[in-house]
């Protein structure tokens, strides 16, 4: 649908600064903005959070407002490996960490037995309530605007300074889905699972940036013409269980932590209280299970013909 929000709604989204007054107005900007990102999930919110924190004009270009912060995948954060590094981005003054402290549902430190360099901190979340405060944190960030479009292309030019043979081009904007161009200093990518994405369920394969969203396939073909070489990893979704269905007697209940420990070194404590936490449980597969996957893998196209990707 090209620029969705009118500009009304992008003045009312953040701050607007006589930049982004100009470049809405005019349909084509006038003036660049120091830093662009593209895409509005976890690493791009991160992204433009932190330009806009180092004081610089910061435009987050993302399909759906209402998108901003999805979490594609498993409704947790954290874990070992993955804690670590939300901590890592936490002593930066990232957003990801405050806003899991807002959003939880049950907060544990994994492998609490063992010692301090493999402890991993992880949270059940609300989704919603994730989705909702990161969204206020980005509409709030002060040098932080946002248009949502689709970005179909790059805008290259012949580099000015380049600091390796290869560097022929550098890009110094990105244009929308309706055409309009518009110019900053740095561009950051943050496309996630979209570029020229697709979908395997079962044997059918259906392009789609993740359920429910389109691909986005101006943009690979623009890195493509580039010079870069696309390649494919392969996320892995849990199934989605329906609890009627599940005899929680035969699991093994586990509980959150008391107190559950903040994941950002900013608080003292999360938002709900320890009892308040949801009971998480566990169970295990057994033969039976292993014979019926064994017995119906022809029928996975994600297992059988998928090979690329860390899973
Ligand atoms: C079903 C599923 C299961 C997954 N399972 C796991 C898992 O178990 N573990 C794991 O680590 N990861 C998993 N992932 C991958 C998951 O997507 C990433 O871990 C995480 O979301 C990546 O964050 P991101 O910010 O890089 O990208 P995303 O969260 O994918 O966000 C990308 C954003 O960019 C926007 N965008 C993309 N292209 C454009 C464009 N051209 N113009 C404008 N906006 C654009 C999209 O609208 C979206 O908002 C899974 C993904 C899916 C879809």
């Amino acid at each position: 649908m090209g620029t969705a929000l009118k500009l009304g709604h992008v003045c009312q989204y953040a701050r607007c600064t006589g930049r982004r007054l100009l470049s809405s107005t005019q349909g084509t900007t006038a003036l660049p903005y120091d830093v662009i990102v593209v895409g509005g999930g976890h690493a791009g919110t991160e992204a433009a959070c932190a330009a806009a924190r180092m004081g610089v004009q910061t435009l987050l270009v993302t399909h759906k407002f209402e998108t901003i912060g999805e979490m594609s995948c498993n409704p947790s954060f954290g874990g070992i490996g993955k804690g670590h590094l939300m901590k890592e981005i936490d002593a930066l003054d990232g957003v990801c960490a405050r806003i899991c402290d807002k959003s939880g549902i049950q907060y544990r430190i994994l492998n609490k037995k063992k010692g301090p360099a493999v402890w991993g901190p992880r949270a059940q979340i609300d989704r919603m309530l994730y989705k909702k405060h990161i969204q206020e944190e980005v509409k709030t960030t002060a040098n932080l605007a946002i248009e949502v479009s689709p970005v179909e292309d790059l805008i290259l030019k012949t580099a000015t300074h380049p600091s390796h043979d290869l560097m022929k081009q550098e890009c110094c904007g990105v244009k929308l889905g309706d055409g309009k161009e518009i110019y900053s200093k740095t561009v950051i990518l943050t496309a996630g699972t979209f570029l020229r994405g697709s979908i395997n369920i079962g044997l059918d394969v259906i392009p789609a940036g993740r359920l429910g969203d389109q691909p986005a396939i101006g943009l690979a073909k623009s890195i493509e013409n580039a010079g870069f070489t696309m390649g494919r990893l392969k996320t892995g979704t849990p199934p989605r269980l329906d609890g009627k269905t599940i005899d929680f007697s035969k699991t093994e209940i586990k509980y959150g932590d008391d107190p559950p420990e903040p994941f950002s070194f900013i608080n003292d404590q999360v938002w709900l209280k320890a009892s308040d936490q949801v009971i998480c449980h566990m169970t295990r597969t057994n033969e039976r299970v292993d014979r019926i996957c064994m017995e119906t893998l022809h029928l996975n196209r994600h297992v059988h013909e998928e090979v690329n990707g860390p899973r």
